[in-house]
């Protein structure tokens, strides 16, 4: 199973990733396909992190996340996953990222140290995911 990504939404990550360190910056992944199945992620859409121990943990803004699906069933959109960052982590989901699993097949990325891993969350904690970088592909949404 492999998913693609545009180089404007690993733009946007490392960018977020950067903007709240050393605080953990959260948000949502929309595209085409998926969850489950192979994907095309085309926008990264920050939020706010709620958590209040934003620099250990992450909670996406509930309203952010009502929104992107309320969009997503008016024809919006894909929510295909969510993303995070480690601010001094690796890229791997951690011991509180897996008490999040849900098995909803959604995909998690995760930001540390300038890269982006992809995730999936099985339900039996999360399997890494092969991840192609493609050009931003404008010519696709006419
Ligand atoms: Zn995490």
């Amino acid at each position: 199973m492999h998913i693609e990504v545009t180089s404007g939404v690993m733009a946007t990550l490392c960018a977020e990733a950067d903007r709240a360190a050393p605080e953990e910056c959260c948000g949502l992944l929309l595209g085409r396909g998926g969850p489950g199945g192979e994907g095309r992620i085309e926008m990264a859409l920050p939020a706010a992190n709620v958590s209040d121990r934003p620099r250990l943990r992450f909670e996406i803004d509930p309203a952010a996340l009502l929104a992107a699906h309320k969009a997503a069933r008016a024809g919006g959109p894909r929510v295909l996953g969510y993303y995070h960052s480690h601010p001094t982590g690796h890229p791997v989901p951690s011991a509180i990222d897996c008490e999040h699993s849900t098995g909803d097949l959604r995909i998690w990325a995760i930001i540390a140290s300038g890269q982006v891993a992809f995730w999936r969350d099985s339900g039996k904690g999360f399997s890494e995911l092969t991840c192609r970088m493609v050009g931003e592909d404008r010519a696709d949404h006419i």
